[in-house]
């Protein structure tokens, strides 16, 4: 077992097999969800279980947070520190706002406590595989600290730089990749129409100027790449609202920072018309579907 011991809050289908990767590491786990059955379903994995935030972070030499959004992690983080030990380590992996990580970062250094923003990419099977890419914000020292137990549940960690730049690293790529799914979904759609087949397209693109990862790895249509959601009837992998969130917060940051986003904009508008026609659940690549039932203006 190691020496340190690690609290996590936040137990849902990201948080749950990453608390279960530093179990299996043997590191000694007291884990807090707000839902019983998550609860439950730590204790069965062998975590030590508590009934309230502060309640798991009293011990911690480390404080782990993965949540929906930046209210709760500020709500959470200003109960752990109550009553966190001096010089205690907290890391947010959940992907939240900019100016929100910025506060719980100062938050962290009014208790006196080190801090991290480490948002993930990989989704829910990076996270049962430890297979996780983490990009991180803060200090040197608190990265140091923090990477042994990154690389428990992930396979490469990455500081982006000081408070918050783990969650605009994040941010700026999914504002890419939502992007680059319509771009992609755009391309097929119009080669169908022109009588193309999928994989002719899939060829060639892949071999020309246009590939990239939303073709190459994750096509949204059936056949070219066996293991992409559109195989499976657009089970999530990635929701569209997921997808969604993250390009609302990065259209955010960038009306906070002044930077021009036109596609971004065009981007948040799609996936939310996919959305609210009840697609949320589904995977973000299904948006060539909602493509295809779309007129083309007069
Ligand atoms: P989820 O909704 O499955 O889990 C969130 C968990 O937090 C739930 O179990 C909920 O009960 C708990 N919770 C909410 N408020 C709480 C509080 N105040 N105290 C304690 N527990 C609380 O979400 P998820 O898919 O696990 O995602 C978590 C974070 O990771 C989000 O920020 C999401 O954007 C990000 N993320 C998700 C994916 C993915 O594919 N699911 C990929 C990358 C990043």
């Amino acid at each position: 077992m190691s020496e340190q011991s690690i609290a996590f809050i936040g137990l849902g289908n990201m948080g749950q097999p990453m608390c279960q990767n530093l179990l299996k590491a043997n590191y000694k786990v007291i884990a807090f969800d707000i839902s019983a059955s998550a609860r439950d379903a730590a204790r069965e994995a062998g975590a030590a279980i508590a009934t309230l935030a502060a309640d798991a972070a009293t011990n911690a030499d480390v404080i782990i947070t993965m949540l929906p959004a930046g209210e709760h992690v500020l709500e959470t983080w200003n109960s752990a520190l109550a009553s966190a030990r001096q010089g205690a380590l907290l890391i947010d992996c959940s992907t939240i706002d900019v100016e929100s990580a910025r506060k719980a970062h100062e938050l962290a250094a009014a208790h006196g406590a080190a801090s991290l923003d480490a948002p993930v990419s990989g989704g829910v099977g990076g996270a049962r595989q430890a297979a996780l890419t983490f990009m991180a914000g803060g200090t040197q020292e608190a990265y140091a600290r923090a990477e042994p137990i990154l690389m428990k549940m992930g396979r490469k960690v990455f500081l982006c730089g000081g408070a918050g730049a783990g969650q605009a690293a994040k941010i700026c790529n999914n504002l890419l990749l939502a992007i680059s799914m319509i771009g992609v979904s755009e391309a097929l759609n119009l080669g169908a129409r022109l009588g193309l087949a999928n994989q002719a397209m899939y060829d060639v693109i892949t071999a020309s100027s246009g590939r990239c990862w939303s073709l190459e790895t994750y096509c949204p249509v059936p056949g070219p790449v066996p293991a992409s959601p559109a195989n499976n009837g657009y089970k999530a992998g990635f929701a569209a609202n997921l997808m969604l969130k993250d390009v609302r917060l990065s259209q955010k940051a960038a009306a906070a920072a002044g930077a021009a986003t036109p596609l971004g904009a065009l981007a948040e508008q799609i996936y939310s018309q996919f959305s609210e026609a009840g697609f949320g659940d589904t995977d973000f690549s299904g948006i060539i579907k909602f493509l295809e039932t779309q007129k083309r203006p007069a």
